[in-house]
């Protein structure tokens, strides 16, 4: 094989050269032994931008091992431990989410915020943390670490890792007329899209997001509180979830749901939804009004087509009353058409 040399302008053969090479790091030397491909014509080393990175991650490691700082990996595990996802760990240490990402892909961490996550590694110390700064957590997030805190055993799989990293969605996380004075729960945001999978079979994407705004108003309507702690946004179809998009997508990619394209004759591109290989997984359990608040919305709506839903969204007050593109408040679930049987 072959490769282009800048300095004979042509190609040639190459080959391996072990040797030992010097960086600076924050004032530091650091040496490390490289294998260098070198020009077999002039003897000059042709690097690439991958060899470039190769080295500097030896560089970095080495210069970990000398200034004693944690690893990548290190610094992984000890978020894992405690069930944080990067953003809620970030949070809790008052970094950013970006900063606690570069350092577990290899960026060499700062000083201070290598003694900070080091302090991690004693369980009174996140502790401590959690009590102080728990409520910049999600209320899942925040229940999980404190599993983990008590020494509970917890189901430690992808799915759950995904869950983890979905945090990162722009659902409003406050507790207001906004979010039905619930915090934004994605598991059981995914648990009421899989029981109307379950329920109605196969459902569009459409005829999703009225049924998690009915279900949530229902809710809102009857228990003063919202089943989701979803928001939703008034958008011209109707009312849908705020980032529903993200969420069916994640739901998808963690074999929750299944989604099936169809192709209309218009050219459009439909998408249906149906319970996944890894829906049991999830493990919500809805009370038992919660239940008749499902029941109810599927009996209410599962027969109809998506566009007489889609109409009926529009006759409520929930999205007559609210500008277009901005968030409904949960106070029009009083005037909601649907009701519980008396
Ligand atoms: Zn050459």
């Amino acid at each position: 094989m072959t490769t282009f040399c800048p300095t004979c302008e042509d190609y040639r053969e190459t080959k391996t050269v072990d040797r030992r090479e010097t960086y600076t790091v924050r004032g530091r030397k650091v040496t490390v032994p490289v294998k260098a491909a070198v020009c077999v014509g002039c003897g000059e080393s042709l690097g690439s931008d991958e060899k470039d990175q190769e080295v500097l991650r030896e560089v970095y490691a080495a210069y970990r091992r000398e200034a004693d700082l944690l690893t990548p990996e290190r610094i992984r595990l000890i978020r894992k431990r405690y069930r944080l996802s990067q953003k809620s760990f970030a949070a809790l240490l008052g970094m950013s989410e970006a900063t606690i990402n570069r350092y577990e892909q290899g960026g060499l961490q700062d000083q201070a915020h290598d003694v900070a996550i080091r302090a991690c590694e004693a369980p009174e110390f996140v502790r401590d943390l959690l009590q102080r700064r728990g409520n910049l957590l999600s209320e899942w997030q925040r229940q999980r670490t404190e599993k983990a805190l008590a020494g509970e055993a917890q189901p430690d799989s992808e799915v759950m890792d995904m869950l983890d990293d979905l945090e990162c969605t722009v659902m409003p996380r406050e507790v207001t007329d906004r979010t039905g004075f619930r915090r934004f729960d994605q598991k059981r945001f995914a648990a009421v899209v899989l029981w109307f999978c379950r329920r109605l079979n196969s459902v569009s994407r459409t005829v999703i997001n009225k049924m998690l705004f009915y279900a949530d108003f229902l809710n809102f309507q009857t228990a003063t509180v919202s089943l989701t702690g979803s928001a939703y946004r008034r958008l011209q179809y109707g009312p849908v979830p705020t980032d529903y998009g993200q969420m069916l997508d994640w739901m998808e990619a963690a074999e929750f749901l299944v989604c099936d394209e169809v192709a209309y004759p218009n050219g459009n591109t439909g998408y249906y939804y149906r319970a996944g290989p890894k829906a049991e997984s999830l493990g919500v359990e809805f009370t038992a009004h919660e239940q008749v608040v499902l029941e109810r919305v599927a009996d209410a709506l599962g027969t109809l087509a998506a566009k007489a839903i889609s109409d009926r969204s529009h006759e409520e007050a929930a999205w007559k009353n609210t500008e277009d593109k901005k968030i409904i408040s949960y106070r029009e679930a009083m005037s909601l058409s649907l009701s519980l049987p008396k």
